[in-house]
């Protein structure tokens, strides 16, 4: 096993793989270091019920990842060359009402204009506007998505130079809520899509979100939502089957507990096992701001100070993996088949309510389920017949009650098994084979990018974004005063979920290492 390499990447997230990757591409020797003895970070496929079942633990739909230019022109041939493939369902997202009716988002306008039509006649005509302006703002979103951010300043400034900017800048500013009701009259077709919001782990009343539905629905027709054959893990199996064709290694069992900085300049690691590292050119960390100040050496206390000031969001997430017999049976009928299948109340009002639960920190009144059983497309993640749920839920990180979630979490599992009860016919005892659930506990246990249950690192505000994410000093994936050291991780641009953002990382780091990255980062 070789000690030294050009690059050192602390942690076998597919963010760190992607800037690794595009690095072993360019000619250098990288090292990946992953603490858990699985690889993948948020993005794997596991056994962890009982043999056969292959669940996703927490990523499951690639939406934001499909832009990028890394799957896109197929920079490193993920797909060409290292077996990558995705499914893309018609339905990417299915509401499912407590009274049995439903609304789905096709990837068809269409389509989805008639499903909204059950509703309102107006609100479909109202959709078909909003889809048009995603659709005419995708190019500029995708744009700015995949390389380091624009310093926030610059970017509010050129908004304001023409009435398209500050139309733009006007939804940026409002929450999904004011949006909703400003463009829909239906309570239904408004808490459909605030629920959409929702899976950014915000209210809808959270200002500062509205872009969120744009930036959603563009991907969503655009692009559609990805779902790996034989499950997340195969983007991370690409990944690190393109670092080991060009001569990288990525290790397990290897935990990473401090950068190694000699005169300003990030030279190594060491693990909690005492084993030493060298990185001749860089070393590249998801590691969060909380932690930052901690592991790497010479981080100014001013900027250590504002990294472990970053906030998290009031809703944890917690999920429960199921094993079950038979593909789910819905009450509302043989129709519900999509990526995501959204639990919802009758009235838009409890579903906000429950959001503000989680602000005071409350379990919600009213569940906030979601289901993803991708066996319904991809049927080899179990054994003939049979299927998975990956079914999750919100919930303070935090217990009012002071109980441990170690405690507490199979009550917690068995509750939201109840209330999936209410709307599918078969999840009871003789249905589930077997389950396996995270609290918000075990979320940042798997990985500390998940920090208090938090699934993207810290909370998804307006202070917390673009150049400003984690932290205005830190948002250029660099650290000021260490040379050669690189961040990566779902709390940095442009934010948490699958969007191989350490792509961006790496254009930062071919820079600094005088590699052209337009001609060196691409596979021939
Ligand atoms: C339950 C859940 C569901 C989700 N669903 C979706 C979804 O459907 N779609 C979507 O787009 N996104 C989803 N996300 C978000 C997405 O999974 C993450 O944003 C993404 O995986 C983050 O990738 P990353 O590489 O930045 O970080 P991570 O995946 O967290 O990777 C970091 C890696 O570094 C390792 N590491 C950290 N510190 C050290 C150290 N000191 N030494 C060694 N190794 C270390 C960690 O163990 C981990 O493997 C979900 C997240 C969760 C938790």
């Amino acid at each position: 096993m070789a000690t030294t390499a050009d690059i050192v990447c602390v942690g076998s997230g597919h963010n760190g793989l992607v800037a690794a990757a595009y690095l072993a591409v360019a000619g250098k020797k990288v090292l990946v270091l992953e603490r858990n003895e699985w690889f993948g970070g948020g993005v794997v496929t596991r056994e962890l019920t009982v043999p056969g079942f292959r669940h996703d633990q927490h990523s499951m739909a690639h939406i934001f990842i499909q832009a990028n230019p890394l799957l896109m022109n197929d920079d490193l041939k993920l797909k060409a060359r290292y077996g990558l493939r995705y499914l893309f369902p018609e339905v990417p997202m299915m509401s499912v009402f407590e009274d049995g009716k439903t609304l789905a988002l096709y990837r068809d306008t269409q389509r989805t204009c008639a499903e909204i039509a059950k509703f309102s006649a107006r609100d479909a005509e109202s959709y078909r506007e909003l889809s048009e302006q995603a659709r005419a703002w995708l190019p500029m979103f995708t744009s700015a998505l995949y390389s380091p951010p624009i310093p926030l300043g610059a970017s509010f400034a050129l908004l304001d130079q023409s009435r398209e900017g500050r139309d733009l800048f006007r939804v940026m500013s409002m929450s999904t809520h004011d949006l909703l009701c400003e463009r829909f009259e239906n309570d239904r077709v408004r808490m459909h899509f605030a629920r959409i919001a929702g899976e950014n782990l915000v209210s809808p009343d959270e200002k500062g979100t509205g872009i969120g539905t744009f930036v959603f629905l563009g991907f969503l027709e655009g692009y559609g939502f990805g779902v790996p054959v034989g499950g997340s893990g195969a983007l991370t199996d690409s990944l690190i089957a393109c670092i080991k064709d060009h001569g990288g290694q990525v290790l397990p069992n290897t935990n990473v507990e401090r950068i190694k900085v000699a005169k300003g300049r990030a030279t190594g690691v060491v693990t909690k096992d005492g084993q030493a590292f060298d990185a001749r050119d860089g070393v590249i960390g998801a590691i969060h701001p909380h932690l930052l100040g901690g592991m790497l050496e010479g981080v100014d206390p001013v900027v250590r100070k504002a990294a472990e000031a970053t906030q998290f969001s009031d809703a944890a997430c917690v999920t429960v993996h199921a094993a079950l017999n038979a593909p789910l049976r819905f009450k509302a009928g043989e129709h519900v088949k999509a990526v995501m299948i959204e639990l919802l109340p009758n009235e838009y009002e409890q579903l906000r309510r429950s959001f503000d639960d989680l602000r005071y920190g409350q379990l919600s009144q009213y569940p906030l389920v979601g289901i993803g059983s991708l066996t319904m497309f991809d049927p080899s993640r179990a054994p003939p017949g049979k299927a998975i749920a990956h079914i999750w839920d919100y919930a303070p990180y935090e217990r009012r009650d002071g109980a441990s979630w170690d405690e507490k979490k199979a009550e917690f599992a068995q509750r939201m098994l109840t209330h999936v009860g209410r709307f599918v016919a078969n999840v009871g005892e003789n249905d589930v084979i077997a389950y396996h659930c995270d609290s918000p506990v075990d979320m940042e246990r798997t990985s500390p990018s998940f920090m208090h249950g938090d699934l993207h690192g810290i909370a998804n505000t307006v202070y917390q974004s673009g150049s400003h994410r984690p932290t205005p000093d830190l948002g250029q994936y660099v650290v000021p005063g260490v040379d050669r050291f690189y961040l990566v991780g779902p709390f940095q641009y442009p934010g948490g979920g699958v969007f191989g953002a350490g792509r961006a990382t790496a254009m930062k780091m071919f820079e600094d290492l005088g590699l052209d990255f337009d001609k060196h980062g691409r596979k021939q």
